[in-house]
């Protein structure tokens, strides 16, 4: 694989679990800084979106790698790619469960992967640096990332945050039915073969069970300076 050398760019990578707070941490820190983000797990659960509307399984790896190449040229030829991301239907949990089967498809990631790295080489103009989260941000597509974040807490804590997510836009579920969910994604991203969901060996390890998103802000601010030497 040919890694990419991001060694001098102003690029933070963010990793974690489903309900962390990685993708709160990590439009925050771009807000702040003026980086570009990209949520890369938007791009697994459109991938799975167009599958599912299309009538596809995403038990059939083929139909998968299709998907994920008709998302790279939507996303590629459209005005406001953002938009295409920015669909609220892919934040169903639903979409979050298929996504992590697509996800585990080498040749979907393949596929996706050059997306994210073209991000990472042409983030943007005005921005100043670029900043991804994910689940292999930090070990596959950004390696050598000046900053890596791996944001986590426990799977009952995660749990209790997305039940009250949910709850919050009206959704009838329970906390038991979400855990298990939850549970099922985090075996499914941590055990596959293909870029399973690790810390880098590098990456600074964010429990956020006890820090609001403030306090997260603040953390990762503070390592910001440091290692990008703002
Ligand atoms: O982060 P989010 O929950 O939106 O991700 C949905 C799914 O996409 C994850 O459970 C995971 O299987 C997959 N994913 C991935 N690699 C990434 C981002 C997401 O495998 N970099």
């Amino acid at each position: 694989m040919c890694a990419m050398n991001t060694q001098n760019k102003m690029i933070i990578a963010i990793d974690g679990p489903a309900a962390s707070g990685k993708g709160t941490l990590a439009r925050a820190l771009a807000k702040k800084l003026n980086f570009a983000h990209m949520d890369t797990g938007a791009l697994y659960r459109a991938t799975a979106f167009e599958l599912i509307g299309s009538g596809l399984s995403t038990r059939d790896k083929k139909d998968a790698v299709d998907a994920a190449q008709i998302l790279v040229k939507k996303i590629n030829n459209a005005q406001q790619p953002a938009d295409i991301l920015d669909n609220a239907s892919l934040r169903e949990d639903r979409i979050g469960l298929e996504a992590s089967k697509i996800a585990a498809y080498p040749r979907v990631r393949e596929v996706l992967r050059a997306l994210q790295r073209s991000f990472l080489e042409n983030p943007g103009k005005g921005f100043a640096g670029a900043i991804l989260d994910g689940r292999d941000i930090g070990t596959v597509i950004a390696p050598s990332a000046p900053l890596k974040l791996f944001v986590t807490a426990s799977v009952e804590v995660r749990a209790e945050r997305r039940l009250k997510e949910l709850q919050s836009k009206g959704l009838a579920v329970t906390y038991g039915a979400v855990l298990k969910d939850m549970r099922e994604r985090d075996t499914r991203d941590t055990e596959r073969k293909a870029a399973p969901m690790k810390p880098a060996d590098d990456a600074v390890i964010v429990d956020s069970s006890d820090l609001d998103a403030g306090q997260m802000l603040e953390k990762a601010m503070f390592l910001a300076k440091e290692r990008l030497k703002l």
